[in-house]
């Protein structure tokens, strides 16, 4: 996979491509990282990249043309163009997943007050990463980049994330490791029983307690057998009791 970001503020993405899962996917040439500055793109003398808006109203606004002939250089017929804005859908482990399927990811990150909207007819999709405003989509592109990066084959141990948190719309369960006792605090019995049954039967419980305590809009969507149903309801008198 091929992961352009474009951006006014580059430098920010250097520490990132070179740290962790980010550097190691790289190096074992599993995704190409690039930065593409969009002020190399503006035809202004003076290199500027925004300006008033019209209708009046605070801050400056992204112009187009930057954008636009930015990604007329760097598009291909593979491209995915993905512009962050907290004016969107908000991004989830499913969407990771799908744009993990890509080969060519261009992001664009806003900044000041956003980009002009016709840069809209030129992109594939919106994303926001949550319901709050930050100063620009670098941040935004570098959790985008995070979650879908680590889902690519190869990047990580082949099934460590398929009991995260998100697959089938369930947070995941409590992980505990060395020591057994902390400060009186006792790692559950069963996690020490080596009885495989009753562990995944207990991770399942408490991966749907979780949910239940801290995402409940989840289990909604959630595709729940009979045992997790079963599990659900307990747990559901449980805190009715
Ligand atoms: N005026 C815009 C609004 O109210 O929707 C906010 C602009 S924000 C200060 C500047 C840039 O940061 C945006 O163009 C976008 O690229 C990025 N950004 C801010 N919050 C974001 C979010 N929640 N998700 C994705 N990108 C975001």
């Amino acid at each position: 996979m091929k992961i352009s970001i474009a951006t006014l503020f580059d430098a920010m993405f250097e520490p990132f491509f070179m740290t962790s899962i980010m550097k190691k996917a790289n190096l074992k040439n599993l995704v190409q990282f690039e930065t593409i500055n969009i002020r190399d793109y503006t035809k202004d003398k003076h290199t500027r990249v925004d300006d008033y808006p019209y209708g009046g109203g605070a801050g400056l606004v992204m112009q187009v043309q930057p954008i636009v002939d930015m990604l007329k250089a760097i598009k291909t017929k593979d491209s995915h163009v993905i512009l962050l804005t907290p004016a969107a859908p908000v991004f989830n482990q499913a969407r990771a997943r799908a744009l993990s399927k890509k080969s060519h990811l261009i992001l664009i990150c806003g900044h000041y007050e956003g980009v002009d909207e016709r840069v809209m007819a030129y992109v594939d999709e919106v994303l926001s990463i949550g319901d709050y405003v930050l100063t620009g989509g670098e941040l935004a592109a570098m959790i985008v980049v995070d979650s879908v990066v680590r889902l690519l084959d190869g990047v990580l141990a082949a099934d460590s994330t398929k009991e995260e948190s998100f697959e089938n719309h369930l947070l995941e369960y409590p992980q505990y490791t060395r020591p057994e006792t902390f400060e009186g605090d006792q790692v559950p019995g069963v996690l020490l029983s080596g009885h495989h049954q009753q562990i995944r039967s207990w991770r399942l419980k408490e991966s749907l307690r979780k949910t239940l305590k801290y995402r409940p809009d989840l289990l909604e969507k959630a595709d729940l057998d009979q045992e997790a149903q079963a599990l659900l309801n307990a747990l559901l008198k449980e805190s009715e009791d």
